[in-house]
């Protein structure tokens, strides 16, 4: 069965994205597979003599030296327990309040980090019911699309910058520093995510029309959101992810960046991305004529050789992307994690090879959002998504386990969620997401946890060098 172009998948901030129809048979099976950020002098300093330190240590042991000096280098992921982290928006710290929102998360759910959705799609909040569980100040809100709720550096931004919230009570407060400084005071892992989409409808239909993803007849999809994905082999839309992941990564006290930006535009060769200018200029560089494999696909999609080559160009793109995302970062802090939610299931589907992209992230969330469906039966699919996960990614890679706290979850269906992130080698939970979560199924987190003999440190902010 193949995905229509007409078929606009559901979208959610972390829902699986993929539909259970809607996998190509036509895709072959995934095939095995430049610091541009801006130097930040303090930091480099810091992290020269952290280096200096963990290497004087490692003499002493040469099982720690591997570990000393290959995990400040090449992997962010640290950490000192396990880890409970919850997304939070900025109509929720505007509305609630920082402070009882972490008494909340913090009594209830265990819950040791937090992370400020810092650029949101377009999406009625909260998603899965009608109105809001507990905010005192409004019922729903509608999220703009594609707005950043900080107040970004633009000296690091090139031709495309990014938009604030055109709502003064949204944009005249810098949301991600009351998050970071408020979770800090509690020796919290602090967060920022860039969500489903970077750019508006509106710039992507106008003057950055050049940087969206095109199938194969020329055309951009919407997938999440309204607006259309930028498309990965774009040079301005690659400098502007990477400015959005510096700015924060060099000017707030986090921990981690998150993002579950659309990959490719899912499907096969007759409706997946990407087959736009920038993609033709980018196969060439790997010898690939993208334009007489696109002829070919164009008279059938299911040509295999043509088939397979697209696909591993998808595939070596997504890790080249992230690539230059995550040497940029660390070069501006070496510490600092990327951390990829995936939303999509099925990776081949979206150009993925998540194994080779466990080279270029350093720990995976995965968004199955099962608990909420509501059925027992619905957790098989958590059961399945995860194991795959996990398969692909080793067993090794950090992978923290998303969990639904919103209705029609049960608090039983709750315990079963976290029972299977934890047989999966969960390093930590993520909880979806807080604006819509009732407080027993927060409260069930902690049950289930306690229930498992889980030890969660309060405080799980890196010690900083
Ligand atoms: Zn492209």
């Amino acid at each position: 069965m193949k995905i229509k172009s007409s078929n606009y998948l559901v979208p959610d901030r972390g829902n699986n994205l993929s539909k259970s129809d809607s996998l190509l048979r036509s895709t072959p099976e995934a095939v095995d597979p430049e610091t541009v950020g801006e130097p930040h002098s303090l930091d480099q300093a810091r992290s020269r003599r952290s280096f200096l330190k963990l290497s004087s240590v490692a003499l002493a042991s040469q099982a720690l030296q591997r570990e000393a000096v290959a995990a400040p280098l090449r992997n962010g992921y640290h950490t000192t327990g396990f880890e409970v982290a919850s997304s939070l928006y900025a109509w929720d710290l505007h509305d609630e309040g920082i402070e009882s929102i972490l008494d909340n998360l913090q009594q209830m759910a265990k819950v040791n980090s937090v992370y400020l959705v810092a650029l949101m799609h377009y999406e009625k909040r909260p998603l899965t019911n009608p109105t809001f569980p507990h905010n005192p100040v409004r019922k729903t809100w509608q999220a703009e699309d594609s707005k950043i709720y900080w107040h970004p550096d633009l000296k690091r931004y090139k031709r495309i910058k990014p938009e604030l919230s055109a709502n003064d009570w949204l944009n005249q407060t810098d949301w991600l520093k009351v998050l970071v400084t408020a979770a800090r005071k509690r020796g919290l892992k602090t967060g920022a995510e860039l969500s489903h989409t970077l750019m508006s409808l509106e710039k992507g239909e106008g003057e950055y029309v050049d940087c969206v993803q095109r199938d194969i007849h020329g055309v951009p999809r919407k997938v999440a959101g309204r607006a259309f994905p930028l498309c990965p082999n774009s040079v301005d839309a690659r400098e502007y992810t990477l400015a959005l992941l510096s700015d924060l990564t060099a000017n707030y006290d986090v921990d981690f960046v998150q993002t579950c930006m659309i990959p490719f535009m899912p499907g096969g060769a007759d409706t997946g991305g990407c087959f736009c200018d920038s993609c033709v200029k980018a196969a060439q560089t790997h010898g690939i004529d993208l334009q007489k494999v696109k002829s070919v696909l164009l008279a059938d999609p299911q040509s295999p050789a043509e088939l397979q080559q697209w696909q591993k160009f998808r595939q070596n793109s997504m890790i080249h992307f992230f690539k230059i995302m995550h040497d940029g970062i660390h070069g501006i802090r070496p510490e600092i994690e990327l951390r990829f939610n995936d939303a999509y299931e099925h990776p081949e589907n979206y150009g993925m090879d998540l194994r080779g992209l466990t080279k270029v992230w350093d720990s995976i969330r995965n968004s199955d959002y099962s608990e909420q469906k509501g059925y027992p039966s619905m957790m098989n699919h958590k059961r399945e998504w995860f194991a795959a996960e996990r398969a692909a990614i080793g067993p090794d890679f950090p992978f923290i386990a998303g969990v639904a706290v919103r209705p029609k979850a049960t608090p039983e269906l709750i315990h079963e969620g976290v029972k299977i992130g934890l047989r999966n080698g969960a390093v930590g939970l993520s909880l979806g997401h807080y604006d819509g979560a009732e407080f027993p199924m927060l409260r069930a987190i902690k049950e289930e946890l306690d229930a498992e003999n889980i030890h969660v440190p309060t405080r799980l902010a890196k010690r900083r060098t």
